[in-house]
């Protein structure tokens, strides 16, 4: 492996996902996540963005927190392929050097990522829920030198039973995968203006371009739980398919969507893009309702950082109510349709 000076890597930079020429929600939630890790460490936040025609998109990455924005626009970049993105992503770092480099944990990021970090010889961690700037190792260990101003990357392990925290003392850039919905987007500046930088990353087609025949997009679901203020949620206490209906009228009475537990996507109840938790979606409503769900640590990981959860079961020491701030034990087959119908008369 070649000799690096870890002195020549500076400044958090951010993979922008953008689909379609639509900027995706993880690249505000790493503009704001990589603004709070630049701050410790005296340095500034570059947006990476890889694309054809998509200059449009650069104001908005100022707005929300980029200092920089190193534009690879190159036809071959229209639509996400490992190959091109692999090369653009791989040039840049080698060109510009970052000490830290954030990809979204989607579909896009899980692939680019791990690709890339193999390229520049350095490693990743997937997945990460938490990011911090600290020392380390974090306890001083005798003999060992103890690095200062590393990324301390911290996601679930083993199926979510024990939290791990990583760092990359050695290599360069320390790279993550961030989990979609678990960093705060900045408050965005309106007007704000980053430096562009136009980079020729001098991509080479290869037996590794794929070439894509026809894009199919999938109609079938519309709404996204990520972004629903309020969430009423079922697990397995629900009983069946056919009883969802009690939650979908809770969920219409108050304006909301309904999601739920693993158990209900492995029934098939529920299609699996309705999921919360560790597997599933990381959410953050207003109100998440907890209904017939026991309060597994993969599920609580999902919406543990709701506004406000209320939590139905019949088991008064069901795990859920250790993190609800309003809990009702009863059978969620009286009390659901009691809160449907209470909501709908004070509507009334
Ligand atoms: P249960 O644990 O069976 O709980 C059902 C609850 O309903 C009970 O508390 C019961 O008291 C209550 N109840 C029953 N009848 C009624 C009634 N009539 N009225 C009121 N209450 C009633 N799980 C997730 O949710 N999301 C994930 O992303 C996820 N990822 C996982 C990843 C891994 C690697 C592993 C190993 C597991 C994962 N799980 C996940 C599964 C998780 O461990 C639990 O098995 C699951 O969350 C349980 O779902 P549940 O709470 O709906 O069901």
């Amino acid at each position: 492996m070649q000799n690096i000076n870890l002195e020549d890597y500076k400044g958090v930079y951010v993979f922008a996902q953008q689909v379609d020429n639509e900027l995706s929600g993880i690249a505000f939630e790493l503009l704001g996540e990589a603004g709070r890790l630049a701050k410790p460490l005296n340095t500034e936040v570059t947006a990476v963005l890889l694309g054809s025609n998509v200059g449009n998109l650069v104001d908005q990455l100022a707005e929300y927190g980029a200092d920089k924005v190193i534009v690879v626009d190159n036809p071959e970049l229209e639509t996400y392929r490992t190959e091109p993105y692999a090369q653009a992503l791989t040039a840049v770092i080698n060109e510009f050097k970052p000490e830290i480099m954030l990809v979204g944990a989607t579909a896009i990021g899980r692939d680019l990522g791990p690709t890339v970090s193999a390229r520049v010889a350095t490693g990743l961690t997937a997945d990460c829920t938490v990011l911090e700037i600290g020392d380390f190792p974090i306890n001083p260990i005798p003999g060992r030198e103890q690095k200062h101003n590393q990324l301390l990357m911290t996601r679930p392990a083993f199926g979510g039973n024990t939290i791990a925290t990583i760092a990359c003392p050695d290599h360069r850039p320390q790279m993550a995968t961030v989990r979609a919905g678990v960093m705060q987007k900045a408050e965005p500046k309106p007007g704000a203006k980053a430096e562009v930088i136009n980079f020729d990353a001098k991509l080479e087609k290869n037996s590794k371009y794929v070439e894509i025949q026809e894009v199919i997009k999938s109609v079938a679901e519309t709404v996204d739980i990520m972004d629903a203020k309020i969430l009423v949620s079922g697990g397995r206490g629900v009983g069946s398919a056919e009883n969802f209906k009690l939650l979908e009228d809770l969920a219409e009475a108050l304006g909301g969507e309904v999601s739920c537990s693993r158990a209900v996507t492995d029934n098939g109840w529920l299609p699996v893009d309705r999921q919360v938790g560790q597997t599933g979606k990381t959410v953050r409503p207003q109100v998440y309702f907890a209904i017939g769900i026991s309060g597994a640590i993969q599920h609580v990981a999902g919406m543990e950082e709701s506004d406000l959860i209320i939590a139905i079961n019949k088991d008064e020491d069901a795990p859920i109510f250790d993190v609800a701030d309003y809990g009702i034990v009863g059978d969620l087959n009286k009390i659901v349709p009691q809160l449907t119908a209470a909501i709908k008369a004070a509507e009334a």
